[in-house]
């Protein structure tokens, strides 16, 4: 039985320490975060309402991201999202959108992070934990945080943070992983959480909307299980975010909200309040080729939707080959067929 560190308990550093776990060996999972669910988390407010700020939904492609998505269904916490989705072209407003293909659309249930959750309920989880380095002595890894303590030694580490702060992780311990990591850019992306004292007369549930700063806008309470207050999300363009990275949030929320208002023709009352998010590395552009990164030796391992596809199923495809290469690395074994939860 080998000792894991996992960095990251978003989806893709869950997953591998799943899938390791289930293979005998002892794992254990740090993140800064408070909670699971890295990008796939969903803020509370205190009226009761909940958004789900990051990941929206997710589409399922690939057949093993398919078993784990049926185990999750089985499982009571992902849900197809039945909500009416549509696009706006650039210059029009509500009037002129259209309705999307309809295809399955999946949500975590009750909120976005309930996989991760579930997840976590079987595996050590060290949260409010930030790594700050890995070095190596003696066949082993030493992970130490941000205070400077030394928060254990593993024969093996897998590294689930976004492709920006894995670099750092790298930079001494694995220069050329390092290096292949700060190929991988990854966009920010500002979001909006907005409370509406009513319905807001929108018959779609989701829309892209195309020319200006917004990219999307969903009705939070129109994903099965969530709270019965009209809450909104609103996701700026990431060329936008990019552009405004540095602004507060009351400046980028302001031109979001707005924007929204005037696409939607709708008075500033329909919004009773809003808070803004930024999310720094929101999502991967272009992603790295390959599923996983790995160390010369093989005990270093990097993965996240950044690796080798972006989104939601990438994350946990990556996540899957980042365990598959170390249980072939210690074991000499591969995953089975498991459902991955
Ligand atoms: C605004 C937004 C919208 C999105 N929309 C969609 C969508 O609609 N559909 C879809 O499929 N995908 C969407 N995504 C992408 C999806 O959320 C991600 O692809 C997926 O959640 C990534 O999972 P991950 O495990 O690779 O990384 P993350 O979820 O980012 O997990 C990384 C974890 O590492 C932790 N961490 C980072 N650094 C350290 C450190 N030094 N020490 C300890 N812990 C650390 C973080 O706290 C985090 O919990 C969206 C993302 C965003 C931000």
């Amino acid at each position: 039985m080998a000792r894991i560190g996992v960095i990251g308990a978003g989806l893709s550093g869950l997953t591998a320490a799943a899938a390791l776990a289930d293979a005998g060996h002892s794992v254990c999972v740090l993140d800064k975060g408070r909670g699971p669910g890295g990008r796939m988390s969903t803020r509370r407010a205190a009226d009761g309402r909940q958004f789900d700020h990051g990941a929206q939904y997710f589409t399922v492609e690939d057949e093993t991201f398919a078993r784990a998505v049926s185990a999750w269904e089985r499982a009571g916490v992902v849900e197809t999202w039945e909500g009416i989705i549509g696009s706006i072209a650039p210059g029009q407003g509500l009037a002129a959108a259209a309705a999307s293909a309809p295809k399955p659309r999946y949500v975590g249930v009750p909120s976005m992070n309930a996989v991760c959750k579930l997840m976590r309920e079987r595996l050590g989880v060290a949260f409010g934990v930030r790594i700050a380095s890995i070095s190596r002595r003696e066949m082993q890894w030493t992970l130490r945080d941000d205070l400077g303590d030394d928060r254990g030694e593993f024969d093996a580490v897998v590294i689930a943070v976004p492709a920006p702060q894995a670099a750092l992780l790298l930079e001494t311990s694995a220069p050329e992983m390092a290096e292949s990591a700060r190929r991988a850019k990854m966009r920010s992306c500002w979001a909006v959480m907005a409370a509406c004292p009513d319905l807001l007369p929108i018959e779609f549930d989701g829309l892209f909307i195309n020319g200006g700063p917004l990219a999307w806008a969903a009705r939070d309470n129109s994903k099965p299980g969530r709270p019965a207050m009209e809450s909104w999300v609103l996701h700026a363009l990431g060329v936008w975010s990019d552009e405004h990275v540095d602004e507060s949030q009351e400046q980028a929320g302001n031109v979001l909200v707005s924007e929204f208002l005037e696409r939607m023709d709708l008075p500033a009352s329909a919004i009773g309040s809003w808070t803004a998010h930024r999310w720094r590395y929101a999502l991967p552009d272009p992603a790295l080729p390959s599923r996983v990164l790995e160390s010369a030796e093989g005990s270093l391992v990097a993965c996240g939707d950044w690796c080798g596809g972006p989104r939601v199923e990438g994350a946990f495809l990556s996540g899957i080959a980042a365990a598959h290469q170390l249980l072939e690395q210690f074991d000499g074994t591969s995953l089975g067929s498991g459902d991955g939860i």
